[in-house]
């Protein structure tokens, strides 16, 4: 059993239900799955998640769950620190905040003063909105934003209804991205030409040291070269880039890895580590140890990142080691020039 695994058989202890979604068959679903739970109900998801003083680092070891219902814009505009894979009208929606892995460089420490996660459970109200925007023109949608929706897959099964969903909507595209470990799904679906599952990989020593409770790089390949046999959308995301020491070897050798045995990929993202600089604050007061965070970055327009000239060198190598595998046009690429 590989982290991911362990970590998905672990049950959620506590799970607070918000009263207007008490009765709904979504919520009564996933409560089902956690017979030995503690049930608290609440007036508002808000009421818990936003409370002051929270330990985030040891909410992360055991999370919480609240089940809720998201009301208000559910579809945005993708951000510009994001890839938006030539996609003219790109937008992200979060069904669910928080993850369960715990990457030390995640924006989400910084953005979020929780760590227990989230789940909103009218993703119907969701689509509605998204059809709302097929009527106007054709749309990009990355679901898994503010969190790994295949590693909570075995609870939501959200990634199989966004599959369903967009299965009768071929001007929608939509994009799960993952470092997790699970597969069992795709044994289920048959590919789609309008839905691209894409796998966040880094370096085995990255993975190991903070990438916590991710899926081992051994296991995400894996899974890429399944998928990519089973004739789905694969996409290769080496963002975000992390400069770390023997960062040309390391990256040199984890291209090499991908595609030292025959795979199809749709395409590649190559970006480097930002964040805002709100985000940092709070990231570098929560990972007092952590190298990664405490790098001097350079700050522009309210993001940090590695510097202009570092982070072209380094999004340029990572390119050119692809280019070995895939064609220049199927890599995508954010060097900072777009702050
Ligand atoms: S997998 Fe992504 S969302 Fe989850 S902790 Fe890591 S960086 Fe954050």
């Amino acid at each position: 059993m590989n982290q991911a695994e362990g970590l998905h058989a672990r049950p959620f202890s506590n799970i607070y239900v918000e009263e207007v979604v008490k009765d709904a068959s979504e919520t009564l679903r996933i409560l089902e799955k956690f017979p030995r739970a503690h049930v608290i109900y609440i007036g508002h998801y808000k009421d818990v998640f936003n409370r002051k003083h929270q330990n985030f680092t040891a909410q992360k070891q055991a999370p919480a769950l609240i089940l809720a219902k998201k009301e208000g814009t559910l579809v945005y505009k993708g951000a510009p620190v994001c890839q938006s894979f030539g996609h003219e009208h790109f937008y992200y929606t979060s069904c669910v905040m928080n993850c369960l892995f715990d990457c030390e460089y995640c924006y989400l420490q910084g953005m979020y003063p929780s760590g227990n996660v989230v789940l909103f459970v009218n993703l119907e109200e969701t689509f509605a909105q998204v059809d709302a925007l097929l009527e106007q023109h054709p749309v990009y949608l990355c679901v898994s934003y503010d969190t790994d929706l295949m590693a909570l897959e075995t609870v939501t099964g959200f990634v199989r209804r966004w599959y369903d969903f967009a299965a009768a909507r071929p001007s929608l595209t939509i994009e799960v991205r993952t470092k997790s470990g699970n597969f069992a799904l795709f044994e289920h679906l048959k590919p789609l030409g309008n839905m691209v599952f894409a796998w966040t990989l880094s370096p085995d020593v990255i993975v190991q040291r903070y990438e916590h409770h991710t899926a081992s790089l051994d296991a995400r390949i894996r899974n890429i070269r399944q998928a990519s046999k089973l004739g789905f959308k694969v996409r290769v995301c080496i963002d975000p880039i992390i400069y770390v020491p023997d960062f040309w070897r390391l990256y040199k050798e984890l291209v090499q890895q991908v595609f030292e045995e025959p795979v199809t990929i749709m395409d590649a993202s190559v970006g480097v580590f930002r964040v805002s600089n709100d985000y940092m604050k709070r990231m570098r007061r929560l990972r007092p140890e952590c190298a990664l965070v405490h790098f001097p970055f350079v700050t522009e327009n309210g993001v940090y990142h590695y510097g202009r000239e570092l982070s072209r060198k380094m999004v340029a190598f990572v390119k050119d080691c692809l280019r070995e595998y895939i064609s220049e046009d199927k890599i995508f690429i954010w060097d900072g020039d777009e702050i």
